[in-house]
């Protein structure tokens, strides 16, 4: 089996309602996926995380050195890509593009021996996963406060027993937010609040003193994610988990926030970071330090279900009869994308999704939506 064909796709959605962060303002979706093909007919999927139109550059730029390779070899593809770029991109983007490829030959390889990804991975250590919902973003609404409550109970009532909440616009109204949504949901769900590296180490400080009352499961990226030893320094001052690493790269960038004892849950993205063949390491890295792994997850159903069997491998740390649940993050913000490009629909029963059986990441491509959102394409 060669790889014959390399297509990338610029998925474009708008949003009916544009929202935002601590750190900018979404009014689209804009997603890059890649599909490749091998002379026998299988296919495969991948996606990259990160600026649409730069990932479809870079894999362009990768596409020489995996047209005419076998699939199934697909560490000694990673390797060569890893190589060729290491000059002048050894972060960022162009490991996203690199990530997308590999997603996508892991896909093609679970076709090819009929197995999930997650079987291929080395094994399921569990068959369901519990979705968090990752929402209550910031409007310029005038009673946001109330809203966010709101968009927190709907969550309770869909199922949802986890809930992660953006702050990051001032102290002041972040432990508002956080009352009122506390206020609404009660303390039987778990909430988990989110800064984009929104503040510096005094401000993260004095918002987690604050927030320590009000059961908080992490505090992610609390501050930037350049700056390894404020991290290690909150983490020694509050009682608040951290949580970090979906701007970092490669096992050698996770190894930086590993040694320096910065975090206690890790949150790589596949998608970006390098991959399922670099997730499986760093996930063997972050077992030495006995670190957690709840990934980053955002975009369509191909990064979800890529995480979802790399979550399935996962060994719990430590090891013991009565294993917790593994949290998987599940956007649940506007994203026609994400709702319509992968079939079978996303579907949480009992407060659990399940991981899926079928071969490769266990999901097939809606051609409509395909064509619906796509917007350009170089080939
Ligand atoms: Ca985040």
């Amino acid at each position: 089996m060669k790889i014959s064909r390399v297509e990338t796709f610029i998925l474009t959605n708008q949003l009916e309602g544009s929202f935002f962060f601590s750190q900018w303002e979404y009014s689209e979706r804009k997603i890059c996926i890649v599909k490749i093909t091998a002379d026998n007919g299988l296919c495969g999927w991948g996606e990259g995380y990160g600026p649409a139109n730069i990932i479809q550059a870079g894999i362009h730029h990768l596409k020489p050195i995996i047209i005419g390779k076998n699939p199934i070899e697909q560490e000694t593809i990673w390797f060569e890509m890893y190589r060729k770029t290491l000059d002048f991109a050894r972060r960022g983007v162009l490991t996203a593009a690199l990530s997308a490829i590999d997603v996508a030959l892991w896909d093609l390889k679970g076709k090819f021996f009929d197995l999930p990804i997650s079987v291929l991975l080395g094994g399921q250590n569990r068959q369901k996963v519990v979705p968090y919902a990752t929402g209550l973003y910031f409007s310029k609404s005038h009673q946001l406060a109330k809203n966010l409550a709101e968009e927190a109970e709907h969550y309770v009532d869909q199922g949802f027993r986890a809930i992660k909440m953006k702050v990051g616009l001032s102290i002041k109204d972040d432990i508002h937010h956080i009352k009122s949504i506390r206020k609404a949901i009660g303390y039987d769900i778990s909430l988990m609040i989110d800064a984009n590296h929104a503040y510096s180490l005094r401000e993260a400080l004095k918002l987690a003193r604050l927030a320590e009352p009000y059961d908080i499961s992490w505090f992610e990226e609390p501050v930037s994610p350049e700056f390894y030893n404020q991290y290690r320094d909150l983490r020694k001052k509050t009682s608040i988990p951290i949580a970090g690493g979906e701007c970092e790269y490669l096992r050698y960038g996770f190894l930086q926030l590993l040694k320096n004892n910065c975090l206690d849950i890790l949150q790589l993205d596949i998608c970006a970071s390098g991959g399922l063949t670099e997730a499986k390491r760093i996930a063997s890295l972050a077992s030495t330090y006995g670190v957690e792994i709840v990934p980053h997850t955002w975009g369509t159903g191909i990064a979800f279900h890529a995480a979802l069997h790399f979550i399935a491998n996962l060994e719990p740390i430590p090891g013991r009869l009565c294993s917790p649940d593994f949290y998987i993050e599940y956007d649940r913000t506007e994203n026609a994308i994400r709702e319509n490009l992968t079939r079978p629909c996303i579907k949480m029963e009992n407060g659990y999704i399940k991981v899926p059986q079928g071969s490769g990441l266990g999901i097939e491509i809606n051609e409509d939506a395909l064509r619906e959102y796509q917007t350009t394409a170089f080939i």
